[in-house]
């Protein structure tokens, strides 16, 4: 699509492709690697196996990240462009989609921590303007929403007005320097374990959401004019391990606890699509929590990138496969 214009549908999301290591149990089990990284933009899979052949499959995304990739390289080359908008008052939303193990906490942190650190040395270089940053974290887990920073873990409400939807009593806490934000996102991590035997299974269900709101006016206007005030925020999005969204779609009604779980991940899957369409239909934001407390940062003129994290190991070919066709119906 040409340039020139405002950036059009497609140019607004933005979707990469991740594949992690091998883990060291996956070598030692001695798991083949199927897939391979052709060029920046291309991954493909090839069976290695004479008794099990496949087509080689090619899948083409904005950008593809080979497992050696530091997370480093990540954030500069496929995330950096697409945050760094909320400096300059336009929302974003970065998304780790993957099955359970695939790299979507490891990515999403280090991505997390990279964008703040970048903000600072924005901030840093222009004094012109006075800057507050603000953030907050919440948990949606059977879509019930919860406070990653309170300690009394009770359900939060969402109310409505004309600018959007709002989590209510969230707490928002003031950065002070990136090391704060390293200490409030250990606290998250403490809170996303508190009381839950079922550790991992809680992890691969529940969603969480980063929100990092950047204000800055103008100092020769502070407190004078408020049009010089720009507000915006970035949302980093570790979602729910995708395995559970491709079983509830298979069993079909069987499985309506899967549906019921999933329900945010489904939302968010048919949200995306619409969106990438860039078609004026109706986008159905307010079917899950998860959209419609994203809705700010999803349509409009707001910024998406969606990482799409693949592990290598060929007994997780399916769900690999799973990932990258949701990948290919964001684009
Ligand atoms: P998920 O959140 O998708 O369930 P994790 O982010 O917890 O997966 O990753 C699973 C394991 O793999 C963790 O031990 C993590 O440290 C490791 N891991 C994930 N991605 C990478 C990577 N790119 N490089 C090295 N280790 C990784
Ligand atoms: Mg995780």
């Amino acid at each position: 699509n040409g340039g020139g214009g405002g950036v059009g549908r497609m140019d607004r999301i933005q979707v990469l492709v991740r594949l992690r290591p091998l883990s060291e149990k996956e070598v030692a089990r001695g798991e083949p690697v199927e897939w391979e990284c052709i060029n920046d933009t291309t991954v493909m899979f090839r069976s290695t196996f004479p008794d099990r052949p496949t087509a080689p499959t090619a899948y083409t995304f904005d950008r593809v990240f080979h497992s050696d990739c530091s997370t480093k390289e990540v954030y500069e080359e496929g995330v950096r462009e697409v945050v760094l908008s909320v400096v300059s008052g336009i929302n974003s939303s970065i998304f780790a989609y993957g099955q359970t193990s695939s790299g979507k906490t490891y990515t999403m942190t280090g991505v997390t921590e990279y964008t703040v650190a970048d903000i600072y040395d924005y901030i840093n270089k222009h004094e012109e303007r006075a800057f507050v940053l603000k953030f907050s974290a919440i948990e949606i887990y059977n879509e019930v929403v919860r406070d990653l920073l309170s300690a009394e873990n009770t359900p939060l409400r969402l109310w409505d007005d004309a600018e959007g939807t709002y989590v209510e009593n969230l707490t928002e806490v003031v950065l002070r320097d990136w090391n704060h934000l390293k200490g409030l996102i250990s606290v998250c991590e403490a809170q996303r374990r508190t009381g839950e035997t079922f550790l991992n299974e809680k992890s691969s269900r529940s969603h969480q959401i980063l929100r990092l709101t950047v204000e800055s006016s103008a100092r020769e206007f502070l407190g004078k004019d408020k049009s010089t005030t720009l507000v915006a925020s970035a949302n980093f999005v570790d979602l729910a391990g995708s395995e559970r969204a491709s079983q509830a779609l298979s069993a079909g009604t069987r499985l309506k606890e899967g549906c019921h779980i999933n329900r945010s991940l489904l939302a968010l899957g048919t949200v995306i699509r619409k969106l990438s369409m860039g078609s004026n239909a109706h986008i159905p934001y307010r079917d899950s929590k998860l959209t419609r407390i994203l809705q700010p940062s999803l349509g409009g003129n707001a910024r998406t990138a969606i990482i799409c994290t693949l592990s290598p190991a060929t007994s997780h070919i399916e769900q690999s496969r799973n990932t990258l066709l949701f990948g290919s119906c964001a684009k």
